[in-house]
């Protein structure tokens, strides 16, 4: 196992591989630290082309003793070149979208669960639990259902109720909170002091984060080996963003890929936009915001690892930014329309994004951009529901001749 000890993001204190978050010491947040100096890359490329197919054929980079197991093992979700979105936006990059609402339950919220649930069994936990925005409860009651272990899943309570039906489906404890993400967050955060039970962003955050670099493997498998020019993300916590970064790095630290690493641009919703506010300010302070978005997925006003977002996306040339409701709204619509990928909320953000940086002509001729689709539009139907029209007609032909038999007879 590489993996080698939790070392503190502020600090570098050291911590030995269990249920810990923060920093004793300083309280900085913690993260697994890994020693890869021994790895042939070879080697290491022949154990992923020859693993399973999905997340556990990275198993190298990933923190387990033993053999990471999971009845519903996510990942290798289609890469997409959307050559129909790049003549839509006007641009002449080249196009690529990372469809991971094609996982099992249908946000990359599963990568970073399967990861963590099986850190949590190897650890000796009988229950799991989480706060969650919505895709994360999908995940962790699922996963844990799979892996037969007890849950119990923590949402704001006025969650959109597809999220909570398809939460619910799979017979966790779902508590509804009268609060928004962050009082659902500090409340966990609390329990967790008390109860013996793996919160898997919460005390198992660590290892959590780690599914995501993922993300970035497969990317690269995906392209032929090859790094993309650019990448464009959402962000809520900022961890899924940082860790592609970190996916990427390891690979060109040992030697897997060749190449410079990608430009980062992150993506917000203006109704909670603290890394986009503190990038456009030139700070690297969040200061945490009362969220007011249809993107209810990237609501969190306070996020953990927000300044390393703001970093990272000025280190790589790039930019956080932010959009409104009815540009989620056209974004979901326009990706939708251009590449058959019905995307939620999140995934409108990030095309939104996609085209304020196409408008402004930040994407050069032929650069390769990966857009990262992180979940699926049927759980967030009512963002959609006010541009919703049909025509409905009588069963026979006359009918069906008078509302469209001028457009048919052209
Ligand atoms: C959780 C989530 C994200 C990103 O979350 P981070 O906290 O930044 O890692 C992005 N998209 C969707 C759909 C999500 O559910
Ligand atoms: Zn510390």
């Amino acid at each position: 196992m590489a993996a080698k000890n939790l070392k503190c993001k502020e600090c570098e204190a050291e911590y030995e591989l269990g249920a810990h978050f923060f920093c004793a010491q300083c309280f900085g947040p913690l993260e697994v630290r890994y020693d890869f100096s021994g790895m042939d890359p070879e080697g290491a490329k022949r154990r992923i082309q020859t693993g399973s197919n999905g997340i556990w054929r990275y198993s190298d980079f990933l923190p387990f003793e033993g053999k990471a197991s999971d009845p519903l093992e996510p990942g290798m979700t289609p890469l997409i070149k959307a050559d129909r979105l790049a003549e839509r936006l006007g641009t002449e990059a080249e196009i690529w979208i990372k469809n991971d609402a094609a996982n099992p339950t249908h946000s990359f919220k599963d990568r970073v669960v399967a990861v963590a649930i099986a850190k949590a069994k190897e650890l000796g936990f009988e229950t799991v639990a989480c706060a969650s925005t919505g895709n994360l409860a999908n995940a962790v009651a699922a996963h844990a259902s799979a892996a037969g272990l007890d849950s119990y899943v923590f949402v704001p309570a006025d969650l959109e109720e597809q999220k909570l039906i398809a939460t619910d489906i799979y017979g966790t404890n779902l508590v509804g909170v009268n609060g928004n993400y962050d009082d659902v967050n500090r409340l966990c955060t609390q329990l967790a002091d008390e109860k013996p039970w793996a919160f898997v962003n919460v005390n198992l955050r660590p290892y959590y984060a780690e599914g995501s670099k993922t993300l970035a493997y497969e990317t690269v498998e995906q392209l032929g080996w090859k790094l993309p020019d650019r990448v464009v993300s959402p962000i809520a916590s900022g961890s899924l963003f940082t860790k592609i970064h970190r996916g990427f790095q390891e690979w060109l630290d040992i030697g897997l890929v060749k190449g410079e690493m990608p430009i980062f641009n992150g993506s917000q919703a203006e109704g909670c936009s603290p890394v986009a506010t503190a990038f456009a300010e030139g700070s690297t302070i969040c200061r945490p915001q009362k969220p007011n978005t249809i993107a209810k997925s990237l609501a969190i006003g306070d996020p953990a690892d927000g300044p390393y977002a703001v970093e990272q996306a000025r280190q790589t040339g790039g930019a956080v930014d932010s959009v409104s409701d009815d540009e989620i709204k056209a974004g979901i619509r326009m990706l939708a329309e251009t590449t058959g990928v019905f995307t939620e909320t999140a995934g409108g953000v990030t095309v939104g994004v996609l085209a304020k940086l196409a408008a402004r002509g930040e994407l050069r001729a032929g650069e390769k951009v990966v857009v990262y689709i992180t979940g699926e539009g049927l759980k967030t139907l009512d963002a959609n529901r006010d541009s919703f029209a049909f025509t409905t007609i009588e069963p026979d032909p006359a009918s069906f001749e008078s509302h469209f038999g001028q457009e048919v007879a052209v």
